[in-house]
């Protein structure tokens, strides 16, 4: 018979564990005001989007397990008109509550993270709408520029979860955010001069031991920011794996890339990543997509021994708007009710007629040269600049150039994410269309070489086409965003796909020997590396979204703090005052050099673009792909 001493060993090699609790975690991530169950672009209802759609499932999941926390995860107050009209009504003295905010607050959201597109409308509307959530609002890699964190770097939750007897134990929950320090360019014109950022792993490995030892029992980083695969370069945009690895983070909600995290192909066969059952370095994590069409169920295990808690195993989970037991939900009626006036303001904003126009505009075929589309956006942008050079005294300056993207063009968006606006009035909802993003005016000053290298990134987009590859050969990256596209108006160009992409999709030189641009022409004289230009652009692209520039390029020389979505509605409107409509024509600045005798190149477009081929552009229709695209060959 063994004495009560050797009965005791056993618990003394392995603690003993005491108690094992759950806790589950709902999130949301890239709302992108996404409120009510609405596309306003079509101006249709929409039941598949929305928080109000969300909170039904969100609902469920908590009387699942009681005591769940409901976190937001960032990219919350920008892209939807209705983010415009409560935007604006800040800027007109009139601010109310905002819509978001005020649907977060009546769902009960326990925490949040501030996401990159948070300051899309400059600092006082961010602050004026983080002073209406009743939850904290976390970031820990922003600072402003005295020094103090642009909100709290982190909180601590006093929570408590039940043990499998029933009694309630005190629950310390750390809850940390982080954003991609990228916001220094996209929002320069916000941030410069206010606000500065900071590695996500860097203030994660300082931000995290301070919460551990204000007390948190587990940390869970809200990372605005997603999954991408190879070593970490220091002030990487896609952090979430790399701070999954930093001690004393326990679990993650990812975002940012809009995708669903476990499950979305990007992820498979990345080091450490799980992608079925959604853990990151071992540790739970989710990304749950975006615009509220799913909800993120992390289901944590807890064990709490001696030395603290921790996570033991986890399950993570997405539920979709779209899931079978969804269908019948109605929205939120409390959500419904209090976002009603700036929803009905938000109708008759994007129904207002501004002009028209003399011929449909679409962007079925933008990515084969066919810029109508494009051209008004350049065409507005040339006014504005034109009128801020003026404003500046710059009357005596290099030749005024006008860049722009289409940026609804499929892809990941989709067979029927096209611009497609019919002959006729135009209204708001159209030029929503046309222009998605919150973005300013900015004009930059170029060589023509940082011009034919701002081309190079843009021609990326397409694959290379191999001289005699047998079967057929696809034209576009699917991964490769339109609006990273730009077409330079005021030169014109040959665009050759034999030559390899000098960048990749985020624009690292990946080729230094590939050149495209070829026959690069100014007004019909070649472009010559040390040629000057201004450039009418955006203040995401100026400021070095998307890695266009060399660091330090390019010279901002003028900006404007009107939206280009404002400046093209004035565009419109001053064509309809004059002539009556605007007579959109595509200028077929750029074209395809030819391709090699034999290929076969495949383009592929949205249903919509059926019947409505350009004349000139040399292409036969194939037919309708597994995807719900339409393929149409390019004849050589
Ligand atoms: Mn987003
Ligand atoms: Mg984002």
């Amino acid at each position: 018979m063994k004495d009560a001493t050797e009965l005791a060993i056993p618990s003394m090699r392995a603690p003993k564990v005491l108690v094992m609790p759950k806790l589950r975690l709902i999130a949301t991530s890239d709302l992108h005001i996404h409120v009510r169950p609405y596309d306003y672009f079509r101006d249709e209802p929409d039941g598949t989007v929305g928080l109000a759609a969300l909170a039904p499932l969100i609902e469920r999941a908590r009387s699942e397990a009681p005591g769940a926390l409901l976190f937001d995860n960032g990219d919350f107050l920008q892209g939807s008109p209705l983010g415009d009209v409560a935007a604006a009504d800040f800027t007109s003295g009139a601010p109310g509550p905002h819509p978001m905010i005020t649907a977060m607050n009546l769902l009960g959201c326990d925490a949040g993270a501030i996401g990159n597109h948070e300051f899309n409308y400059g600092l006082a509307f961010l602050d004026h709408c983080l002073r209406q959530a009743a939850f904290p609002i976390v970031c820990a890699n922003l600072r402003r520029v005295d020094g103090a964190h642009f909100v709290e770097p982190w909180s601590i939750l006093e929570h408590a979860v039940t043990d499998a007897d029933g009694s309630s134990l005190p629950l310390r929950v750390g809850v940390i955010g982080f954003v991609p320090p990228q916001v220094m360019q996209w929002d320069s014109v916000h941030l410069d001069g206010h606000v500065l950022a900071e590695d996500i792993v860097e203030a994660a490995r300082r931000e995290v031991p301070l919460l551990r030892a204000a007390g948190a029992d587990i940390v869970v980083a809200l990372c605005h920011s997603g999954i991408v695969n190879g070593a970490y370069r220091p002030g990487q945009e896609n952090a979430a794996a790399a701070l999954a690895e930093v001690d004393g983070v326990d679990a993650l909600v990812a975002g940012h890339q809009h995708l669903r995290f476990p499950g979305a192909a990007e992820f498979d066969g990345i080091a450490g990543v799980d992608n079925v059952n959604g853990t990151l370095s071992g540790k739970p994590a989710i990304m749950p997509c975006c615009f509220g069409m799913a909800i993120g169920v992390l289901d944590l295990d807890l064990a709490r021994d001696e030395t603290g808690w921790r996570i033991v195993s986890s399950t993570s989970s997405l539920r979709f708007t779209t899931d079978a037991e969804s269908e019948q939900n109605e929205p939120d009626a409390a959500v419904m009710t209090a976002t009603r006036a700036c929803h009905k303001r938000t109708l008759d904003y994007v129904r207002e007629t501004v002009g028209e126009t003399d011929t449909p505009i679409h962007s079925y075929f933008a990515l084969l040269g066919d810029n109508a589309a494009m051209e008004i956006v350049a065409q507005a942008q040339l006014d504005e600049a034109r009128m801020l050079l003026a404003q500046a005294g710059l009357s005596d300056h290099p030749p005024l150039l006008s860049a722009a993207a289409p940026f609804k063009a499929g892809g990941r968006g989709g067979p029927l994410y096209y611009s497609d606006i019919t002959a006729g009035p135009l209204t708001m909802r159209d030029l929503a269309n046309l222009y998605l993003y919150p973005n300013t005016v900015c004009v930059v000053r170029v060589s023509g070489r940082a011009a034919r290298e701002w081309l190079e990134r843009s021609a990326g987009i397409f694959n290379r086409i191999k001289p005699g590859a047998a079967g057929p050969q696809r034209l576009v990256r699917q991964d490769f965003p339109s609006y990273h596209f730009d077409v330079i108006f005021g030169l014109d160009y040959l665009i050759d796909l034999s030559s390899p992409a000098r960048h990749d999709r985020d624009g690292v030189l990946v080729a230094p020997q590939g050149r495209r641009i070829v026959d690069l022409r100014h007004e019909g004289r070649p472009v010559r590396d040390e040629d000057e230009f201004l450039v009418a652009t955006n203040n995401y692209r100026a400021g070095g979204g998307g890695t266009f520039f060399a660091p330090g390029e390019p010279e901002i020389v003028a900006s404007s703090t009107d939206l280009v979505r404002d400046v093209v509605t004035r565009y419109v409107a001053r064509a309809a005052a004059k002539v009556g409509r605007i007579e959109p024509r595509p200028r077929r600045n750029w074209r395809f050099a030819p391709f090699a005798e034999g290929a076969n190149v495949i383009f592929h477009t949205g249903p919509g673009a059926e019947g409505r081929e350009p004349a000139d552009l040399a292409i036969e229709r194939i037919g309708p792909d597994a995807d719900g695209f339409l393929a149409y060959r390019l004849r050589p």
